[in-house]
């Protein structure tokens, strides 16, 4: 089932990598950068408001979008009740705001500025030290063997450009970023669209023959091939092997030879 692939032999110029299961347990996120960005968002919003526009604008875009987010803000007791309106009209307070964020987390919903908020957090835990990113440990290695025999590298990652190259820079194997030549995220569009992945190959100038995409997720590397890239379905042990639909399976990065 589990092949090795040489990147010579295959012609491929550019490795493009998928983070969440491909160069980091999911499990980091999950049970390290989302809980770390919960427990310090009320302190980070209190400590930050006053100084800083950047978290000021964050506030403000969530103020806007909040209205239709479904939160269900409390009606005014100062306002008698009005049979009929579903929302109240009057601004939100800062602690709702607060009350806001976690109930976006934890519906996972894909706000831009929880986003952002998100990200700053992150960037002040990685710049302090208290965040260090989390890579396998057959990674470090391939970055070395793939880029001294010339190709490169770069990632396409549903987490923001921000966040990868925090989390590659600052990594628990050092900085990798001297390695990695392309940071995409949704903005580029979904993992899922064929049309992503022209658009990456295009920004690289690469061809989509020459560039290998590896991924745990089937239906992403399904979309890659639809635009012409190679693919490596790469399954973690102990991961359960999905049927991987044609695609080349690896279990590491050791796998794949420069
Ligand atoms: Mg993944």
């Amino acid at each position: 089932m589990a092949a090795a692939i040489s990147l010579a032999a295959a012609g491929i110029d550019f490795v493009l990598l998928d983070i969440e299961g491909t160069t980091t347990p999911i499990a980091f996120v999950h049970d390290v950068l989302f809980p770390y960005a919960r427990a310090r968002v009320r302190t980070y919003l209190e400590e930050t408001t006053p100084s800083d526009a950047g978290t000021r604008q964050i506030v403000e875009d969530l103020r806007r979008e909040l209205p239709a987010s479904g939160f269900p803000l409390a009606a005014d007791v100062s306002e008698p009740p009005n049979e009929g309106s579903r929302a109240p009209s009057r601004p939100p307070q800062d602690t709702e705001i607060v009350s806001y964020v976690y109930w976006l987390m934890d519906r996972d919903r894909k706000s831009g500025p929880l986003k952002a908020l998100q990200g700053r957090i992150w960037e002040e835990g990685y710049v302090s030290g208290a965040l260090k990113g989390e890579v396998y440990p057959d990674v470090p290695d391939a970055f070395h063997r793939w880029t001294a025999s010339g190709r490169r590298i770069g990632i396409f990652s549903s987490g923001s450009i921000l966040a990868q190259q925090l989390l590659f820079g600052r990594s628990s194997a050092g900085d990798l970023s001297p390695f990695l030549s392309g940071y995409f995220d949704t903005a580029v569009g979904a993992k899922g669209e064929p049309e992503s992945y022209r658009r990456i190959v295009a920004a690289l100038s690469v061809h989509p023959s020459r560039t290998l995409f590896v991924s745990d997720v089937v239906k992403e590397l399904d979309a890659a091939r639809a635009a012409g890239l190679r693919t490596l379905l790469c399954v973690r042990p102990p991961a359960p092997t999905p049927p991987a639909g044609g695609h080349d399976v690896v279990g590491s990065f050791d796998a794949i030879q420069a």
